[in-house]
């Protein structure tokens, strides 16, 4: 599956906020926004004309670069998100959340959400016991995902599962051990701690 692999920090810097897309040089003085908190580019400290569709544009692609998706799999994603039932955002935010990759960073085991990819992608991960490679693999109440047995001694998770103070949230169980967890139930908004307005995507898409 196809992802964004340019330069990551401008991505920020577009949003003028910090995303956290690369682990432990987000919340050091590394990060380029603590120096340069304006947009990328010769004009990125121009005036630019505040407009509804600016705003709502700006919610959509930072919505699509917190979790990685690229604008056809997001765009795929609100269509299924508007048959569902129920407030649109909210499924489509829900959606995201329940993403393999995106449960695999909420467990503690990557530093950020792109890290948690890479281990679905190499085959770390299982879910239900079997091994699942595709970071937008959709989970299901009642699903187990874990770390592979032989990957639990891997140097790079177990230096994110000590150092890593990340709450669970708590539609996710964790396990006796520190390397399961179970979907306890679907992602309620409120227990979704990302700053998107999703209600501008809805109507960005539906225009
Ligand atoms: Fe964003 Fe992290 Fe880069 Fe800072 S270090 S600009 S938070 S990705």
């Amino acid at each position: 599956m196809a992802r964004y692999t340019g330069p990551v920090c401008r991505l920020c810097r577009r949003e003028k906020m910090k995303l956290f897309l690369k682990g432990p040089k987000c919340d050091s003085m590394k990060c380029p926004i603590e120096r340069r908190p304006y947009p990328p580019g010769d004009h990125g400290r121009g005036r630019v004309r505040e407009s509804e569709y600016l705003l709502q544009l700006r919610e959509k692609q930072k919505a699509r670069r917190i979790y990685g998706v690229l604008e056809k799999q997001f765009r795929n994603m609100y269509e299924e998100a508007t048959r569902q039932g129920g407030i649109t955002g909210e499924n489509l935010l829900r959606m995201l959340e329940l993403r393999l990759d995106n449960a695999a960073f909420r467990a503690g085991w990557g530093s950020s959400r792109s890290q948690a990819r890479q281990f679905v992608r190499h085959g770390h991960i299982n879910v239900n016991g079997k091994r699942v490679t595709i970071p937008s693999y959709q989970l299901r109440k009642g699903d187990v995902v874990e770390v592979r047995e032989k990957s639990r001694q891997m140097i790079v998770l177990r230096h994110n599962l000590d150092t890593i103070d990340r709450a669970i949230p708590p539609w996710l169980e964790p396990g006796a051990d520190r390397f399961s967890v179970t979907v306890r139930d679907h992602p309620l908004r409120e227990h979704i701690d990302v700053p998107v307005r999703e209600s501008l995507i809805v109507e960005l898409y539906s225009k």
